[in-house]
């Protein structure tokens, strides 16, 4: 691992300690040269998860991308960031396949930010779905207020 500061190769770990519950193990190093320290994380992965777009095209699914959404839909909301960290960065394992579509992603979110919170739900609902019309959105709010009811 090479020195982030003077670019030396020559760099030791000082210690290193599961964080994330184990998901990744985080490193602190020193730099042999310069001995400036630096953290480096560690995160077993698998064959990265490929979303497919709208438009066709494929790209590597980005949990930091998907973390970013959930935290302005949650802005101020009573839900924590390890529970949005263990959505984001769960994400992967969880589908368990070697692709998936964009719209997937959105609707397994949506299902997730429904299960804590109908503001995080509604935020995350108006902006990232794509609806055909004002129509639509309104039918869905509607309903999520039915299932309230009936619950
Ligand atoms: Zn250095």
């Amino acid at each position: 691992m090479k020195c982030p500061y003077c670019s030396t190769s020559d760099t030791r770990v000082v210690n290193s300690r599961p964080s994330d519950e184990g998901a990744s193990i985080r490193r602190r190093r020193e730099c042999a040269s310069c001995h400036r320290r630096f953290t480096t994380y560690e995160r077993a992965q698998f064959e990265a998860l490929m979303v497919r777009k709208r438009s066709g095209r494929t790209e590597a699914f980005n949990p930091d991308k998907l973390l970013d959404k959930l935290r302005i839909a949650c802005n101020k909301r009573p839900i924590t960031e390890k529970q949005l960290r263990e959505f984001a960065y769960g994400f992967e394992d969880e589908v368990q396949v070697p692709e998936v579509a964009s719209e997937e992603i959105g609707r397994r979110t949506l299902k997730f930010l429904r299960s804590l919170d109908d503001v995080a739900y509604i935020r995350f609902l108006s902006v990232y779905r794509d609806f055909d019309s004002v129509d639509r959105f309104v039918e869905e709010i509607r309903q999520l207020g039915d299932d309230e009811r009936s619950a």
